[in-house]
């Protein structure tokens, strides 16, 4: 007789949120966790901590430029990095407890070690002192997520080559940060430090910053960070990096190959994605397929090729996101039950929390060419928000993209502050299917920065009222 209905492997945002719905299910649920402390990726080296220091950063670089403007003197600020870490430490353990406190309040029983699939029905836990038990269940989620990815001939050694991790708890501000990667992490982790006062420059493979989002928003969004002082290399590959002196040397070369050239820096930092984390799970030997890249194949269903073993978040294809992980989580324990639990692809928002943000859902421009879509674009800048101009937050814009027979919306883009909280209101808007005239039609608080949002959908229809 099986001892759990379900048992989890990884608490990430994925994990702990599939557990929790199947516990509310009534299902007998228990999580396995390597880490000391649960909220895996997200929680303790990625969303969580690299927020916090965002926003602290954020708040450092407006006292020193922005603060003086709206007559609050406060001389120059002073940067006490040790404590700027310890209030992200603080933050980062508030809300690991905060799992902790709701996984037992849901009865969810926790294991601390590796877990291992050992059959069907059956998962072995590893704990640190090498101890294992083995558990029972009827189902299985696996939901061990992503690690950093790797460059060749680029040892990452945490303290001055180093990935996301390393990156959010440096000791000193390094005099110069070089970025591999133009990504969601290379950007956000590289305005960190150029706000904390490090010289940064950030080296892409590709001819452009932020692959997949819509280039109008990569465009400006390039020329923003530049003017904020970050230097781009781009068609550009580090090939190796030098570390045996006093300042590393990155041998950098043209993506399409020619002549290398050094360039000097305190800290790399490697930003080139991440990758599934799927190894020494079991899975081979339990018949669980993998794709060519390492990441477990499930169907519509989460369902592997083995039956009562699922996957979900970062360790399946997909958008590596905490909210496509919870999603998924809450809709494989519904299916678990016996529920129709779902996702809409369609619909899952995409935010870069540097300043100003970034934020898309649906389709871009260049997605829709490519599928032979016709649509309409309307826009409308920030400089025209009566909110943003008192605000003095005026760079970027809302772009939205409407098909252009049926009027429904098909994409929308934002730069500019606070594009992360108002990208929810397109995703509501498209997951009921509305029509650009249905946000148009909307009344919006004023003075707010979503009127810009309402403006743009009056901009589909060429009839914005303040542009
Ligand atoms: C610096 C950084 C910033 C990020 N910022 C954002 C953001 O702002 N917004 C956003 O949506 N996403 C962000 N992400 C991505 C986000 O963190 C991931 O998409 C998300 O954590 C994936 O959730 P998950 O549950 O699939 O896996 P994870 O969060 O990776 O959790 C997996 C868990 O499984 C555990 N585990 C693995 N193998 C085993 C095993 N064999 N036995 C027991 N336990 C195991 C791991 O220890 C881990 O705790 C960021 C990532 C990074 C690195």
């Amino acid at each position: 007789m099986a001892t759990y209905d379900l048992i989890v492997i990884g608490s990430g945002p994925g994990g702990y949120v599939c557990a929790i719905r199947a516990a509310q299910l009534g299902l007998r649920t228990a999580v396995v966790e390597k880490d000391k402390t649960f909220g895996g990726t997200c929680l303790n080296v990625g969303c969580i901590p690299s927020k916090a220091l965002l926003h602290a950063s954020e708040l450092y670089e407006q006292a020193g430029h922005v603060f003086a403007k709206m007559g609050i003197q406060v001389g120059g600020p002073k940067l006490d990095l040790a404590a700027m870490m310890k209030f992200k430490d603080e933050g980062v353990d508030g809300n690991v407890k905060g799992v902790a406190f709701l996984l037992k309040k849901n009865k969810v029983d926790t294991f601390e070690g590796i877990g291992r699939i050992a059959a069907p029905g059956k998962v072995e836990v590893k704990g640190a002192g090498g101890k294992a038990q083995m558990l029972d269940t009827k189902s299985i989620v696996i939901a061990t997520g992503s690690d950093v990815a790797r460059l060749a001939g680029i040892t990452i050694d945490e303290k001055r080559v180093v990935s996301s991790t390393g990156a959010l708890v440096l000791d000193k501000v390094p005099a110069k940060l070089l970025v591999i990667g133009a990504g969601v992490i290379g950007l956000e982790l590289g305005s960190v430090w150029r706000r904390l006062g490090a010289q940064v420059i950030v080296v892409e493979f590709l001819d452009r910053i932020l692959p997949g989002m819509d280039n109008d928003v990569c465009r400006q969004f390039q020329r923003i960070l530049e003017k904020q002082g970050i230097a781009f290399k781009l068609s550009s590959k580090v090939a190796a990096v030098d570390a045996s002196g006093s300042r590393l040397k990155a041998k950098v070369e043209p993506a399409a190959g020619g002549a290398a050239e050094t360039v000097e820096a305190d800290v790399v930092l490697v930003a080139v994605g991440r990758v599934p984390y799927s190894t020494g799970l079991g899975l081979d030997e339990a018949g669980v397929k993998k794709d060519n890249r390492g990441r477990v194949v499930v169907d519509r269903h989460f369902a592997t090729s083995v039956p009562g073993i699922y996957a979900i978040g970062d360790v399946i294809a997909g958008p590596m996101l905490a909210h496509k992980a919870e999603d998924e989580g809450v809709a494989v324990a519904e299916i678990i039950a016996g529920q129709a639990g779902h996702v809409n692809y369609d619909v899952i928002p995409n935010v870069v929390y540097t300043y100003p943000e970034i934020a898309s859902v649906g389709k871009s421009e260049e997605e829709l060419k490519a599928a032979g879509v016709t649509y309409n674009v309307g826009k409308f800048p920030f400089t025209a928000n009566g909110r943003a101009k008192v605000n003095l937050q005026t760079e970027g814009f809302v772009k939205i993209l409407a098909d252009a027979k049926t009027d429904r919306v098909l994409g929308v883009h934002i730069v500019g502050p606070d594009a992360g909280n108002m990208i929810a209101e397109a995703a509501v808007a498209m997951e009921f299917g509305a029509a650009a005239e249905d946000i148009a039609r909307t009344c919006h608080a004023h003075p707010t920065l979503s009127e810009a949002v309402k403006e743009a959908a009056l901009a589909v229809g060429k009839r914005s009222i303040h542009m």
